[in-house]
């Protein structure tokens, strides 16, 4: 049985994955900190990510671009300027909307097409929703505020002293970071169209709605990789990544009945993408987006070329063609990819006269991989001996307190899918027994293969 969303935020404090933010303090809205547990999970999918995307693909390198970047960047990517979001609210419900999106719904209610819209100004948007009489979707009054330009980019400054600080933003995405280093990454590493570049790192949005635990937050932490390609290869690279974004999904034990994939709409799609795939996960509140996969075509390297007036093009060593590489971008967020994870291997089991709670997850993602358990704590010296060997190689725990029974559950509850006992017989035939958290069997196994069998079992 799954677990509803309070049992799995319940379980994920209690257990250590994840703590409200700024507890002490009555919290933070929409922080959460990651707890000991949590950052081993963390780790372990960003490995997993980074292990498939990148050391795996001859064709495919890794960046670690600035978090703070010349503010031009935001111009060109249309972070700044053009594209922020016309906001309104309701003044009697409270409940807050983009104006723009305000006016295309009504259009679409009326079967027409909604064209231009995105070229409205504040007061085109506003004489429009008074004029068509367009009611607050929410509560049906028609009351709002003045509609205000919202921006998603948290504002910091630069410099030490008043009239020396500049403004720059926190990025909003890693993808822009890759941009700018396109010709730096393909001149130093010699790499020819098509190949990647991949980033794992922070981003912050101001976002209007954050909520649903970990789905979304203002702060957070992006996977994504930008893969340059020849523009007349969209749709055949398009369809590579998402079906290798896919299986790496399912190679790391989700449920294919929890994943679906959903192909945007010509009108949902971004002002750079031409075509965009969601794989969607059914999160304990419903379907959202996990993984955005688009083809981002050759825009944002336009976009740089013309404000920075860098010559960003690419010219083919072997046909002399020269072009702006068209890309393909999976982009997806590391604790989303956590909480879904969480959320699909999180089940209550029901046992013969007893019931546990058990984190059913890939050895691969478990934070401890193993945990050594002796029987009696006049067994501790030799049971160390085994964890000091295999915490070189394994994030291994250790656990001496308790019924043997009461720490299996505990090792059951964070995900741990090997219980290694060393008991009073192992003193005499040098053999330990070890516990499957999945099937619950037990296994006698010679401490000297105890290595060798966890090398088999995290195979990845
Ligand atoms: P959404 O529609 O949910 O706001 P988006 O379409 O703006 O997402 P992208 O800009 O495509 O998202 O970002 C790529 C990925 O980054 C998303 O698929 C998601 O996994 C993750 N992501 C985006 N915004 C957040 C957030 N505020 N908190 C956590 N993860 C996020």
């Amino acid at each position: 049985k799954k677990m509803d969303m309070e049992t799995l935020v319940g379980l994920c404090k209690s257990r250590g994955f994840i703590f409200p933010g700024s507890d002490i303090y009555g919290g933070l809205a929409n922080t959460w900190d990651y707890g000991p547990l949590g950052i081993e999970l963390l780790n372990n999918i960003k490995a997993a990510w980074w292990k498939k995307f990148v050391k795996r693909n001859l064709n495919v390198v890794g960046l670690d671009s600035a978090l703070l970047m010349n503010p031009k960047v935001w111009e060109a990517s249309g972070h700044i300027g053009g594209f922020n979001d016309p906001l309104v609210d309701c003044k009697d419900c409270k409940a807050r909307y983009r104006a723009d999106k305000l006016v295309e719904d009504y259009y679409q209610s009326k079967g027409e097409e909604a064209t231009g819209v995105d070229g409205w100004d504040q007061q085109e948007l506003k004489n429009f929703i008074e004029e068509k009489e367009i009611k607050c979707p929410q509560c049906g009054k028609l009351n709002y505020t003045d509609i205000r330009e919202f921006n998603l980019m948290f504002k910091t400054f630069q410099g030490v002293t008043e009239d020396s600080q500049s403004e720059v933003y926190l990025r909003p995405e890693t993808a822009q970071g890759i941009f700018i280093n396109f010709k730096n990454v393909a001149r130093s590493c010699r790499k020819q169209v098509p190949f990647g570049i991949a980033q794992i790192g922070k981003s912050f949005r101001n976002e209007i709605t954050p909520g649903n635990f970990i789905f979304r937050t203002r702060e957070f932490e992006q996977m994504e990789m930008e893969f340059f390609i020849h523009p007349d290869e969209g749709e055949k690279w398009f369809k590579y990544w998402k079906e290798f974004c896919k299986q790496w999904l399912l190679d790391l034990g989700l449920n294919p009945d929890s994943i679906r994939m959903r192909d945007h709409e010509k009108e949902e799609l971004s002002h750079y993408s031409d075509a965009t795939t969601d794989i969607e996960f059914k999160f304990p509140f419903g379907w959202g987006e996990l993984w955005g996969i688009a083809n981002r075509t050759d825009f944002d390297l336009k976009r740089h070329m013309e404000y920075s007036k860098k010559d960003l093009s690419y010219q083919d060593p072997v046909t002399q063609e020269k072009y702006v590489p068209y890309v393909i971008e999976p982009s997806v967020g590391l604790n989303r990819l956590a909480l879904a994870f969480l959320a699909d291997c999180y089940q209550q089991e029901e046992l013969d006269n007893d019931s546990r709670t058990v984190l059913k997850i890939h050895p691969v993602l478990a934070p401890f991989k193993a945990a050594v358990l002796p029987l009696s704590k006049k067994l501790s010296s030799e049971a160390l001996e085994i964890h000091e060997k295999l915490s070189d190689k394994f994030m291994v725990d250790f656990d001496e307190k308790g019924s043997i029974g009461k720490r299996y559950r505990r090792q059951d509850e964070v995900g741990t899918p090997y219980c290694i006992t060393y008991d009073f017989d192992s003193l005499e035939d040098n053999c330990v027994t070890i516990r499957n958290r999945d099937t619950m069997e037990q296994a006698r196994v010679e401490i000297n293969k105890v290595e060798q069998f966890l090398e088999d079992k995290l195979n990845y």
